[in-house]
């Protein structure tokens, strides 16, 4: 076994984007693999540390994707690596349902700690957050006896069949796929950049707007769940008004619906807090995870209150592969990296660089309408310059100048208008900075 010593932590062009090794690699791409596949930047990667991308052609690139929020510990963390080395060797899989082993048992100890609420927690580890909020879904249902669930617009919750439903957004994510699952119900979500009502009054108004919905079109004795990313990802980083989460919870408490949110985007210290939810002290009845929680291996999660997680018959749950002993080996490197790095604190230094930056772009660049976001989850909206219509050509051509110098962003955004920034927690501030100023350079180039 070879050991790699990790990359350094600059930004390196030594040839174009894509470079010719990427090109050629990019034939077989396209010979061998679905056309129904998307691509965020065409080249093809052999190592990668940190917050460096290094391609086959050398170029070193600046990952401000984290592979859509994943490698919030950085990739190939060292504890991460060691943990999974060591499990590999001791053991492969053995199914949790068939013979269980620590590992899982650890990771779930670990969760039910980590998540907000002081009362008893259990969990149940999964393979992909599709997996995880369907398992949330099942749960909510079994345990509440009612069959209605609650989502939101702009909301993003995965591409199985039952979470395509959940998706608010069609293109490309439901077009063609249907028939979709029954008794999902989309409520008004208060994006507050595109709120036609009172802005001075959107909270107030936006829970009158769900929970009357909720009461006339569905009954509330019907809703099993209310399902909530505490903020939106794929619909764009849309924050929810201050006051929003606590109200839906606390209707969800009165109302005897399991209140879950979806922090698989926003969870593992990305915001700068462990979850999302603690930014206003909301207590989920529910929490689904993925992403972030084990550093690029396959690993997603249920946590909730005992008596809900516990009303399940046996064998109700589980799955071959869920929670398998290498995915939990990474995600205990995960947590342990998060603690002895401080990464919640981190992230809050990351936001600071990235939301004064941004803000200071803001201020130079009319096409940047809104800049929003918490602790290394931040986003611009482009807009024609002077009102707060989509401009997606601006966003396509960020996205094409901050590649060809070396820098992956992500886009994302019910307009196609939004331009993400979720840069492993551990970039360094030089790397960071250096990135911010191909961006800037970008705005200049339009
Ligand atoms: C990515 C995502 C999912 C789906 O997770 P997969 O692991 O891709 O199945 C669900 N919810 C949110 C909020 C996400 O960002």
């Amino acid at each position: 076994m070879t050991t790699l010593t990790a990359l350094t932590q600059e930004r390196r062009l030594v040839t174009a984007i894509p470079g010719p090794k990427s090109l050629e690699a990019l034939k077989r791409r396209t010979e061998s693999t679905s056309a129904g596949l998307g691509m965020a930047i065409p080249v093809v990667i052999e190592r990668a540390s940190d917050a460096i991308l290094l391609d086959i052609d050398g170029n070193q690139i600046i990952d401000l994707g984290s592979g859509i929020g994943v490698v919030n510990v950085g990739n190939s963390a060292p504890r991460v690596v060691d943990r999974v080395i060591d499990q590999v060797q001791a053991f492969t899989h053995t199914c949790f349902t068939v013979a269980p082993y620590m590992g899982y048992i650890e990771v779930c100890e670990k969760l039910n700690a980590l998540t907000p609420g002081t009362f008893k927690k259990k969990s149940v580890l999964l393979n992909s957050g599709a997996e995880a909020v369907e398992n949330a879904v099942k749960i909510a249902r079994h345990y509440t006896k009612r069959q209605a669930i609650v989502v939101f617009e702009h909301s993003y919750h995965g591409r199985t069949n039952l979470t395509m439903a959940l998706t608010a957004k069609n293109m490309p994510y439901k077009e063609g796929f249907g028939p979709f699952a029954p008794e999902i119900y989309r409520v008004p979500m208060p994006y507050a950049f595109h709120w036609m009502g009172n802005q001075a009054t959107i909270t107030e108004d936006a829970i009158e707007m769900v929970t009357s919905k909720i009461e006339k079109e569905i009954g509330a004795h019907n809703v099993a769940a209310i399902l909530i990313e505490p903020i939106q990802g794929e619909g764009g980083f849309v924050v929810p008004p201050k006051g929003f989460l606590p109200a839906l919870s606390k209707y969800s408490t009165e109302k005897g619906i399991v209140f879950i949110a979806d922090e698989v985007q926003t969870g593992f210290a990305r915001t700068g807090n462990m979850f999302a939810v603690e930014h206003e002290n909301v207590v989920p009845d529910m929490i689904v995870t993925a992403k972030g929680i084990a550093g690029g291996l396959p690993l997603a999660a249920v946590t909730g209150r005992e008596e809900i997680m516990d009303s399940v018959h046996v064998s109700g749950l589980g799955g071959t592969y869920g929670g398998n002993p290498i995915a939990c080996a990474a995600a205990l490197g995960v947590f342990e990296t998060m603690e002895a790095e401080k990464l919640v604190e981190r992230a809050n230094h990351v936001g600071q660089i990235l939301g004064d930056s941004l803000r200071q772009m803001q201020s130079k660049y009319s096409v940047i309408g809104e800049v929003r976001g918490r602790g290394a989850m931040q986003a611009i909206e482009l807009v024609k310059p002077g009102t707060r219509d989509p401009n997606p050509e601006a966003m396509s051509a960020i996205v094409k100048y901050c590649q060809s110098k070396g820098v992956l962003v992500l886009t994302a955004g019910t307009y196609g208008n939004v331009v993400r920034f979720l840069p492993p927690i551990v970039i360094t501030d030089e790397l960071l900075k250096d990135a911010l100023g191909v961006l800037e350079e970008a705005l200049a180039s339009l």
